[in-house]
C-alpha cells in the first residue's frame, strides 16, 4: 500500500529501516529479524540502497520478500549514485513489477573510499531532481530525507531547508529525518520548515545507541550532536557493554516519548538490523 494512503487513516506511523547484508547468511538473519519485528504491526518497512554493486540487488531481493512474502508495506530506498536516468527508470520498472509502491528518493552517500558525491553524466545531482523524475511516473509514493541539524555538506540550515521545500515542490509525499539525539533540533527544524511552507509530515528517525564507537562514527559521518549528558553517562560505563546498551535504550525511549507527546507524526526506527533494542523501545512507547 502507498504510505500516503496509510496517512489518510493514521496521524502517527511507526516504521522500521534495515540495510542489505553482504552475505546469504546475513540475508537469512535479516528476514528472521523483520519477521520478529512484524509482530509490532509496523505501518511500513524500508531497506536502504548501497553505494554500488551487489548490495543493490540485495536491496531489491529483500524488498521483494518483505512486500510479497511477509506482506508488509515496503519502501525501497533509491539513490542517484553511479546511475543515469535511464538506469534508474529500469530499476523503477522492476520495483513496480514487484508491486513496490513506495520509494525513499535520495542523492546518496559517496561509495566507500570517496569523500564526495560525483555526478554521473545523464543522471541526477540532487535528491530533489530524482524526486521530480520519479514523480513524473505517477506510480509511486515518495519519501525524502530531512536534516534537523542541517546536512553535513550544507553551509546553513536555512539553505538546506530551501532544498527541503524543493523536495516537497518536486513531488515528495513525506520526509524522514536523519538521526538526532537531542529533540530540540527536531523542534527547531519543524518550526523553520513550516515557516518555509513545508507541509509534509516530518517523521523523526530514531536510533538506539548500543555501542560507543558506532555512535561516534555516526556523529562524525552525519554531524549529529551527542548531548553532553549522554556523552558523560556513556563515558562513565565505557567498558560495560550492557550498561551502554541500557543507557542508549533509555535515551531512545525518552526521546520517543517526548516526540510523540509534542506532536511528531510517528517514529521511524533505524534498527541496524537488530530486533531486540528496537523491540524494547517500541514496547515501551506503544
Ligand atoms: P540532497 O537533498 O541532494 O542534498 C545534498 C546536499 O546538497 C545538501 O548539502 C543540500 O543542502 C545540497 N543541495 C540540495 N539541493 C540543492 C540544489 N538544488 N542546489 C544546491 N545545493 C543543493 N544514503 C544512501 O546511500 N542510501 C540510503 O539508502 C540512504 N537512506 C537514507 C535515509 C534517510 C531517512 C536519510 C536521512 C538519509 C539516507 N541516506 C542514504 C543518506 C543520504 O543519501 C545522504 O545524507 C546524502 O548525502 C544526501 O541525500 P539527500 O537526498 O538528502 O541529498
Amino acid at each position: 500500500m502507498k504510505i500516503s494512503e496509510i496517512f489518510k487513516n493514521k496521524d502517527k506511523t511507526f516504521s522500521f529501516e534495515f540495510f542489505p547484508p553482504r552475505t546469504d547468511k546475513g540475508v537469512n538473519n535479516l528476514i528472521d529479524t523483520v519477521t520478529a519485528l512484524k509482530e509490532n504491526n509496523p505501518d511500513f518497512v524500508s531497506v536502504t540502497y548501497g553505494a554500488m554493486g551487489t548490495t543493490r540487488d540485495t536491496t531489491l531481493n529483500i524488498i521483494d520478500i518483505i512486500q510479497n512474502k511477509l506482506h508488509l508495506s515496503a519502501m525501497s530506498h533509491l539513490t542517484c549514485v553511479g546511475s543515469t536516468s535511464d538506469q534508474i527508470q529500469i530499476i523503477l520498472k522492476k520495483l513496480r513489477s514487484m508491486n513496490i509502491e513506495n520509494i525513499m528518493a535520495l542523492r546518496g552517500d559517496p561509495p566507500k573510499g570517496s569523500s564526495e558525491f560525483v555526478y554521473t553524466p545523464g543522471g541526477f545531482k540532487y535528491g530533489s531532481d530524482l524526486i521530480k523524475m520519479i514523480n513524473t511516473t505517477g506510480n509511486f509514493c515518495i519519501g525524502a530525507a530531512g536534516y534537523p541539524e542541517g546536512h553535513i555538506e550544507s553551509d546553513s540550515l536555512n539553505n538546506d531547508l530551501n532544498f527541503l521545500k524543493l523536495k516537497q515542490d518536486n513531488g515528495a509525499d513525506f520526509i524522514v529525518t536523519q538521526l538526532f539525539l537531542d529533540n530540540s533540533y527536531y523542534y527547531k527544524f519543524r518550526e523553520f520548515a513550516e515557516a518555509k511552507g513545508v507541509k509534509l509530515r516530518l517523521i523523526p528517525g530514531v536510533m538506539p545507541v548500543t555501542n560507543i564507537e558506532q555512535i561516534n562514527k555516526f556523529s562524525e559521518l552525519c554531524g549529529c550532536t551527542i548531548p553532553d549528558g549522554l556523552k558523560l553517562r556513556l563515558e562513565q560505563v565505557k567498558n560495560e557493554p550492557e550498561s551502554i546498551r541500557k543507557i542508549g535504550i533509555e535515551h531512545a525511549i525518552n526521546q520517543g516519548k517526548d516526540l510523540l507527546k509534542n506532536g511528531a507524526p510517528g517514529l521511524h526506527f533505524y534498527t541496524l538490523n537488530k530486533s531486540s533494542a528496537t523491540q524494547e523501545i517500541f514496547k515501551a512507547l506503544i
